[in-house]
């Protein structure tokens, strides 16, 4: 019986609903592309990689949605911001899949800064133009059933804790970083809540802003779920943030050679809360130790032989959730504070 009517919805073009929020990292070798499908479907990708190459990113992309999600569109999506690691590869993908709605933090503030950031953002507007959607912190993505509120954009950030939790004891030694006026320190970040569960992804802010966030008050509270700000680049996570969010389990889209810095490794190991580090790729020029467990990374080797595998979280109704490692089937599962 259960199987006619899963052939009934297949055939009416519907995928059947399912009981876990999916988040899969998906490997563009130092960019980033993260996907999320909700409990009802809803597909949501923020970032589509680099450009080039023969389209390798737009490729993983569509391959994980239709192989693993069933799935041959996307229902947003969101640029971080404007740069070619996250928005590089947006045009090849819509030329393979229909994107209905595009998410951003308003134009580029790299605009006429050189020939490249002038490309990418036409090239941006070529394929998103009538479709934008410009989002401010505190806005929600209208899903169906999903909490899903955007946290930050250009610089700007919620207002108010989502959760009070009092001043930030770690703010005391906090330091700032050079100021940042480009493009990183406006990404667009936001938050999924599902039960005592959070996720928080920020792209590629970076130090002073996450500061602001972090410092004097904790804007964000404990984060149970964290993708690493900025590929585990040292010009983001500052000490402060990461006492703030205090992640139980962290996931960086590092590349071989880019991100998963040691100064990175060194601090998130060092959060007494955290229970694991995923890494979508070992950083090999990193020292020996400081790469989390073979065996919850994805990628091993250089870009030129990568496999492209990727990470999956799965997150239950009850926050429950677990993560997958699809190169080797490691998962290991964990229980929201
Ligand atoms: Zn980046
Ligand atoms: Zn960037």
């Amino acid at each position: 019986m259960m199987r006619f009517v899963l052939a009934l919805l297949l055939a009416a073009g519907m995928a059947p609903a399912k009981d876990t929020l999916d988040i899969y990292w998906i490997d563009v070798e130092g960019g980033a592309a993260t996907l999320i499908v909700t409990p009802d479907n809803e597909t949501i990708l923020m970032d589509a990689g680099w450009p080039g190459f023969d389209d390798r990113d737009p490729k993983r992309i569509v391959s994980v949605l239709e192989n693993e999600v069933g799935k041959k569109k996307l229902d947003y999506f969101i640029v971080s911001h404007f740069h070619r690691d996250h928005v590089g590869g947006l045009p090849g993908l819509a030329a393979l899949i229909p994107i209905e709605k595009f998410i951003d933090h308003g134009d580029s503030v790299e605009i006429g800064w050189n020939e490249r950031a002038d490309t990418l953002w036409k090239s941006y507007l070529a394929v998103a133009e009538g479709k934008r959607m410009q989002i401010s912190p505190g806005d929600r993505l209208p899903l169906k059933n999903t909490e899903f509120t955007f946290v930050a954009a250009r610089s700007r950030f919620i207002e108010r804790p989502l959760v009070d939790r009092g001043p930030n004891p770690a703010c005391r030694d906090a330091s700032a970083k050079a100021a940042d006026r480009g493009e990183n320190g406006k990404s667009v970040g936001f938050m999924i809540r599902i039960g005592k569960f959070e996720f928080l992804d920020l792209g590629d802010l970076s130090w002073n802003f996450e500061l602001e966030t972090a410092c004097p008050v904790n804007l964000f509270g404990e984060i149970d779920l964290y993708q690493v700000t900025h590929h585990g680049m040292h010009m983001s996570g500052p000490p402060a943030h990461i006492a703030a969010i205090q992640p139980l389990v962290a996931v960086m889209n590092n590349g071989p050679r880019k991100g998963g810095r040691p100064e990175t490794y060194e601090l998130l190991t060092a959060t007494p809360s955290l229970e694991d580090l995923w890494q979508v790729h070992r950083a090999v020029e990193s020292d020996a130790g400081r790469n989390t467990d073979e065996r919850l990374t994805a990628n091993l080797g250089e870009t030129d032989q990568c496999k492209g595998h990727w990470l999956k979280a799965a997150v239950r109704p009850d926050g429950g959730f677990s993560i997958l490692n699809s190169r080797n089937g490691v998962s290991r599962s964990y229980n929201p504070r």
